[in-house]
């Protein structure tokens, strides 16, 4: 299916989920094995049921109790009284040509909080790499200027159901009049990259994380899962001591006067401490010949960051530290302060790094048919939040003033 479907169309993978989640029952959906296990036990039973339970949910995605058919009726039924399986609800989904899917999800009790994923094919025909990008809270509050998402603010973390769910609901999406016994995973690879800085909403995120690398999950691998953070510096380390999987920075300046406007929280923590935390988070997991390298996400801004200049520092600051490098051309959302480099810069910026010895990649433009950047279509779906009116305000003012002095 490669048409818009609105609301009224409600992936029918989702469409128990819509219903209100009863306040005694347990969402056995976030449960990590350890927890699942746990869980099991204190029912007076064998913790292998963790695993069997976590197969029909995450490979079979099956929500049902009574469709779980290696476990006993008495079982299943004890299940059924305590526990339920919901994923977040979703309220718009919309296909790209392009094979690019994305969906806004409501969370929480019906106080209006969406969240969006997006899921990015890989444009190479098979379309056999699919990389979800999930979002871990809802808004964020650390405002990067050239970010839809920091516009909307702060609103609340996400849960591990809410994070896990997202990749739940995009395999769901391509399991639809399977049957049962014919279900695979589609997602490949996912990038917690969406809504929301993960790092800040730490045991969620680490706990939806150990489901996509467990084999009774999703069984991905370590190099396939991927973190990004615009800098929370103790968090990496703290993130290094946790869990193995990939990081990538999101950078997007190459000298702190930059990076404190483009990315605030470089007022907290500069580069020297991001580089060096970056390095320290190599040194822990870069034994694995899987872990040699950091990704830094650079987006391009049209005359900001996108000089001969800029990419001079930026070799300087990636010096010793082993990186691969995704230029982002931007994403232009409504009032955007900035615009989208031109190809030919993008490609003289790669061409810098690149001959100095850098993998250096080009993001695809994707799904640009669904606004596919960072909370574009949350933006569009319920712009409300009290810094989207203040945004909205000022951009009202500067038209304001410029009408003014024009005369
Ligand atoms: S770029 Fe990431 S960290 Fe920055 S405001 Fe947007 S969501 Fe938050």
């Amino acid at each position: 299916m490669n048409s818009a479907t609105s609301a009224s169309a409600t992936a029918s993978a989702s469409r128990s989920h819509a219903q209100p989640a009863s306040v005694e029952k347990v969402n056995l959906l976030g449960m990590t094995r350890q927890a699942l296990e746990q869980f099991f036990e204190q029912m007076g039973e064998r913790k292998f049921r963790a695993g069997q339970v976590m197969k029909w949910i995450h490979q079979y995605g099956v929500t049902d109790f009574e469709q779980m058919s290696n476990i006993s009726g008495k079982l299943r039924s004890q299940l059924a009284e305590k526990c339920e399986i919901i994923a977040p609800e979703v309220v718009h989904r919309h296909y790209s040509k392009d094979g690019t899917r994305k969906w806004v999800f409501r969370v929480g009790d019906g106080d209006g909080s969406l969240v969006e994923t997006v899921l990015i094919p890989a444009d190479d025909k098979t379309g056999a790499r699919k990389t979800l990008c999930i979002s871990s809270q809802v808004g964020c509050a650390l405002d990067c200027s050239f970010c839809s998402t920091g516009k909307q603010g702060f609103q609340r973390d996400l849960t591990p159901a809410e994070i896990i769910g997202q990749l739940w609901v995009a395999n769901q999406s391509y399991m639809e009049d399977v049957p049962i016994a014919e279900r695979t995973r589609s997602v490949t690879n996912v990038v917690m990259m969406g809504m929301g800085e993960p790092l800040l909403n730490f045991e969620p995120v680490v706990a939806a994380m150990s489901l996509m690398l467990d084999d009774f999950a999703y069984g991905m691998s370590k190099r396939r899962v991927t973190l990004s953070t615009s800098g929370v510096v103790p968090m990496i380390d703290k993130l290094a001591e946790t869990i193995d999987v990939a990081l990538a920075i999101s950078l997007h300046a190459p000298n702190d006067a930059l990076r404190d406007e483009l990315v605030p929280i470089n007022k907290k923590y500069p580069l020297e401490q991001l580089i060096a935390a970056a390095q320290r988070y190599l040194a822990k997991n870069g034994s694995d010949s899987q872990r040699k390298h950091v990704t830094i996400e650079y987006v391009m801004l049209d005359g900001v960051n996108d000089q001969a200049e800029h990419a001079q520092q930026l070799l300087k600051l990636l010096k010793n530290l082993p990186s691969k490098i995704n230029l982002i051309p931007f994403n232009p959302f409504p009032h955007a302060p900035y615009g989208r480099s031109s190809r030919n810069r993008i490609m003289a910026f790669q061409k810098t790094l690149s001959d100095a010895g850098f993998v250096c990649t080009i993001r695809q433009t994707r799904g640009d048919d669904i606004d596919a950047a960072c909370g574009q279509l949350v933006g569009q779906v319920a712009d409300r939040t009290r810094r989207a009116e203040r945004w909205k305000k000022k951009v009202a003012d500067q038209h304001s003033e410029i009408l003014r002095t024009q005369g």
